[in-house]
């Protein structure tokens, strides 16, 4: 389906109801409409008001679920703080890392970078006003009814230990946050071990073989969402990582250094 951008926005309709919304300083989330309400699956940096910009697709009230609590993917929280009546939900593994990573909003908006690309869209924003809203727990197999569509919640323990997919078994969709994705980062300090990230993985494929998932979408660039083949080979992949086989390269970025191994066209950056 085609893309039309908004601002600092691409979307992109993945099915009846359903979005991608991807936010220029890369990092996506999904919007997902039911008869009664809808559903943002993360909200990126949050560099714009996020809950004027759900309007435009829907008039009905937006409950927020947070695939893990990465800067990229909560920072938007805050525009649906709402005196104490949001519904904002997270995994509680990773409500700590969440309210680290919140006190930090204000730095990456002064950021120089972050002013030179964004600053038309974010010049009036108040930031002594701005208040982040508490989390609500969500664990595995809870449901979220939006009315004709829900959502199952599966915990996925490893780029973090609080992440979680979000299954739509009726449109074949798997909302993977940055569980099952191209570049998969294990380490972070939040991460945890190759063998738990392994065992989520092995549980996962399975999960989403008996839902008949066809479709995987990520928090970030992808040309096309990944399928359960892909994960067979991020599987095969971890097989052959933890009995020793993959050479490491050392790799650096902003987030901290290790070793990438890579598979085919998956990659898994470790802790050296
Ligand atoms: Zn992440
Ligand atoms: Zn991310």
């Amino acid at each position: 389906m085609s893309e039309k951008q908004y601002g600092i926005y691409f979307v992109e309709g993945i099915a009846d109801g359903a979005f991608k919304i991807y936010e220029r300083r890369d990092a996506a989330m999904y919007l997902v409409i039911g008869d009664k309400k809808a559903c943002l699956i993360d909200t990126a940096f949050g560099l714009t008001d996020l809950r004027s910009f759900a309007g435009q697709f829907t008039h009905l009230p937006v409950t927020v679920v947070n695939t893990h609590g990465h800067i990229d993917h909560v920072l938007g929280n805050h525009w649906f703080y709402d005196k104490g009546n949001e519904e904002v939900y997270m995994h509680p593994e990773d409500v700590e890392l969440y309210d680290e990573v919140v006190s930090g909003y204000a730095d990456m908006i002064r950021d120089p970078d972050v002013q030179e690309q964004f600053g038309e869209f974010i010049k009036d924003f108040d930031l002594e006003a701005i208040t982040f809203p508490k989390t609500k727990d969500i664990r595995e197999g809870d449901l979220i009814d939006l009315g004709g569509r829900t959502l199952e919640i599966v915990e996925f323990p490893g780029h973090t230990r609080g992440s979680i997919l979000l299954l739509d078994k009726a449109d074949k969709i798997c909302y993977a946050g940055d569980s099952l994705i191209e570049n998969l980062w294990l380490f972070l300090e939040e991460s945890t071990s190759p063998d738990v990230y392994y065992a989520s993985l092995k549980r996962a494929y399975d999960i989403l073989s008996k839902a008949g998932i066809e479709r995987i979408y990520n928090g970030h660039y992808s040309y096309k969402p990944l399928t359960l083949d892909n994960v067979k080979e991020m599987i095969l992949g971890m097989e052959s990582l933890l009995a020793g086989k993959g050479v490491g390269e050392p790799f650096e970025n902003h987030a901290g250094s290790g070793l990438q191994y890579s598979f085919g066209d998956w990659k898994v950056l470790l802790r050296e």
